[in-house]
């Protein structure tokens, strides 16, 4: 896996913290030799941390970016791959991460500026994102393969099955999974992968942002359950990511034993 990643250039969304923060650390620890990481979230200052925390743990090999995105502003993310630095620019992986929840309302109680936000978020973002990098994917052909590159959509177990507070956050999930389903098959001719990847339940600061930031209903969660880290979901991405480039792990769902 590390001689396959090895010369890669990796975007992340969602970065600054939770799974996000834990792919970028684990293609780092993956392929520590020659790898470039592009970290992206709204908290510049914590992504910084984070690239602070991988040069640490990896050393120099792996050189990290970070860069303040907000995937659900149109204006930054037609401005992402312009100002990249040049060494940067050329990327490989794409890492759509970026989502959260907010709220445990019912759907006729939902705010209209929560419903907003999930959706500028959860799904126009991560169309906006990756219609910002196909064009550098596309440009990597191979007389007609017609380019190459990895697109990892993180979904959620959300985006099959519904629950009870959670419908417009299932909605947004349901919208990435067909999303990714029809973009797969358009590049079916490609050397393009499109890959989703579909958590249950995974203790990160998601909770807390569904909460607005009470950390004590954030905690009751996870009380008497045992929820996957993010790491385990980063393993499965990079995982993913290392195939050989003829096989496409396409779709992946992974939860804690006993959530059903
Ligand atoms: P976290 O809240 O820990 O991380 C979410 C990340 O998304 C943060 O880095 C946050 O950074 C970033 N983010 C949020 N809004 C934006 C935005 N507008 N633009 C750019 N970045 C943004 O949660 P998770 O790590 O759990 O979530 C990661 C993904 O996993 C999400 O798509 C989520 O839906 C999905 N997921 C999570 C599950 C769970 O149980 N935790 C289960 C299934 C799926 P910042 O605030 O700095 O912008």
């Amino acid at each position: 896996v590390a001689k396959r990643l090895e010369g890669k250039t990796v975007l992340v969304t969602g970065a600054s913290s939770g799974i996000g923060r834990s792919i970028a650390q684990e293609f780092a620890r993956t392929s520590p030799k020659d790898l470039k990481i592009i970290i992206t979230a709204r908290r510049i200052d914590t992504l910084k941390e984070v690239a602070a925390d991988i040069k640490k743990e990896v050393g120099d090999g792996v050189k990290v970016l970070p860069v303040k995105l907000d995937v659900s502003n149109p204006d930054e993310v037609a401005n992402l791959i312009p100002s990249l630095p040049a060494e940067f620019k050329d990327i490989d992986i794409l890492i759509n991460n970026a989502g959260l929840v907010k709220g445990v309302d019912q759907a006729p109680d939902i705010k209209a500026e929560d419903i907003n936000v999930m959706f500028a978020t959860n799904v126009t973002g991560l169309i906006n994102v990756t219609q910002a990098v196909l064009p550098i994917f596309k440009k990597k052909r191979n007389g007609e393969d017609g380019g190459r590159g990895d697109i990892i959509n993180i979904g959620s177990i959300a985006g099959r099955e519904g629950y009870p507070g959670g419908s417009i956050y299932c909605a947004t999930k349901a919208a990435v999974r067909t999303f990714t389903d029809s973009l797969r098959r358009e590049l079916i001719a490609t050397r393009i992968r499109v890959i989703e990847i579909d958590p249950g339940q995974v203790e990160t600061e998601f909770s807390v942002v569904r909460f607005y930031g009470d950390k004590s209903k954030a905690d009751a969660v996870y009380k008497g359950v045992e929820p996957l880290t993010p790491d385990d979901i980063a393993e499965v991405v990079v995982f993913a990511a290392g195939r050989r480039e003829n096989v496409v792990i396409a779709d992946t769902l992974i939860f804690p034993n006993h959530q059903v």
